[in-house]
């Protein structure tokens, strides 16, 4: 697997050089909405500590991300009123990976309703920024 890079967006993003829709953060840990999502409320959980991938993390530091998609993932749920959620998460650009600072992507999900297509529709901003707000609530409680 490559090197990690500084300048990959989402390490911009950890350094507020560029904006998001932050929807939690913690001390080891970071998320926010995915702005071309597969369903509504499609989001990003992702470490603060530089790793490319899955293979490149400390796997203590592994556990607490996953500890955090653990505990926002059913609010999530609950804020929507899906029926379930989905995990998704790349490894390496030939099997999908476009951004290369590793992000566990949660997908909410409603029987009988297809995904968008990874990666290409951009959402309404201003339907993102009311959904991020609605969410931060949902975390925080
Ligand atoms: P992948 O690396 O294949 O897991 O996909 C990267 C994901 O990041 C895609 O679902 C993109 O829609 C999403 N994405 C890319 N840039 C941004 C951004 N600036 N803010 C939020 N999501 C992004």
């Amino acid at each position: 697997m490559a090197a990690y890079d500084d300048d990959n967006i989402f390490a911009k993003i950890l350094r507020g050089e560029i904006p998001c829709f932050k929807v939690y953060e913690d001390d080891d840990t970071f998320a926010f909405l995915d702005i071309m999502p597969r369903s509504n409320g499609h989001m990003l959980v992702i470490p603060k500590a530089k790793a490319t991938d899955l293979t490149d993390i400390d796997p203590a530091d592994l556990a607490g991300l996953m500890a955090v998609v653990q505990k926002l993932a059913p609010k999530l749920v609950a804020a929507l009123g899906a029926d379930g959620f989905m995990i998704q998460q790349f490894n390496g650009a030939g099997a999908g990976q476009t951004v290369f600072h590793l992000h566990i992507h949660i997908i909410p999900r409603w029987e009988g309703e297809s995904l968008k297509p990874h990666g290409t529709t951009m959402a309404d901003k201003d339907a993102l920024a009311e959904l991020a707000e609605k969410l931060k609530g949902a975390f925080s409680g």
